[in-house]
């Protein structure tokens, strides 16, 4: 199983911490959010395998949180914090699709116990992606090429590669500007312009064509007003 990556959305420093450093112990990545505005945006990121929410949050509600997640993400999973006595927010929380519910106080054997399971059920199950073509061309991330025929091939950057690998792993939605610059370039958005990944994007559509010009119906689609997505001109393979 690969690593898993995690998201702990808990305001409480102590909990947040110690829940934290038990997974990390157990060799899961781990990134904290102090609050419900941080981990929304954490726990909507690309290439995140669970999601342990706290419910009382300030910023955003913890029932608020998975409520938005579950529009850009509708199955990932989910694991409801939530303090002893609160059952009614515990059962509107299972039935906004999280997936468990640990009471608190609990012990780090508990959790691990639950997330470990949660993710044995989900993990599993993901598709790896097997093969990725635009029409007779295949993508071939690993070597950073795209070949067209026996002689014809196209060579891409490393950061146009990374952005299409990006692209195709989070294909059920449109990735904005700002969390491929965050991901791929793997920096804050502080230096950088999102005009930066607009111009990359370009240029790898240009490298997308084959050798007649023909994109097989756009190989990435602009999503207004948020970024980008992986298009129909892209097959891509599942096993
Ligand atoms: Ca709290």
């Amino acid at each position: 199983m690969p690593k898993a990556r995690i998201v702990v959305v808990e305001d409480e420093p102590a909990i947040r911490r110690g829940v934290s450093d038990a997974l990390r112990l157990t060799g899961y990545e781990v990134t904290e959010a102090p609050d419900g505005a941080v981990g929304l945006v954490e726990a909507s990121a690309g290439g995140i395998d669970l999601v342990l929410l706290d419910l009382l949050l300030p910023r955003r509600d913890g029932l608020e949180v998975l409520a938005e997640l579950r529009k850009v993400h509708p199955t990932r999973p989910v694991i409801i914090l939530t303090a002893r006595g609160g059952e009614e927010d515990r059962v509107r929380g299972l039935k906004m699709g999280a997936d468990d519910y640990v009471v608190k106080p609990f012990s780090a054997k508990e959790l691990l116990a639950r997330v470990e399971a949660v993710l044995r059920r989900t993990m599993k199950a993901a598709p790896t992606i097997v093969a990725v073509k635009i029409g007779k061309g295949t993508v071939d991330l690993q070597r950073r090429e795209i070949r067209w025929s026996a002689q014809e091939r196209t060579d891409l950057s490393e950061t146009e590669a990374a952005v299409l690998k990006y692209l195709i792993e989070n294909r059920e939605r449109a990735v904005p500007r700002e969390e491929l610059l965050g991901r791929v370039w793997g920096i804050g958005t502080a230096g950088l312009e999102t005009r930066a990944v607009d111009m990359h994007v370009a240029r790898l559509r240009a490298k997308l064509k084959d050798p007649t010009g023909d994109d097989h119906g756009e190989a990435i689609v602009t999503v207004r007003a948020t970024g980008y997505m992986a298009g129909p001109g892209l097959t891509i393979k599942e096993g």
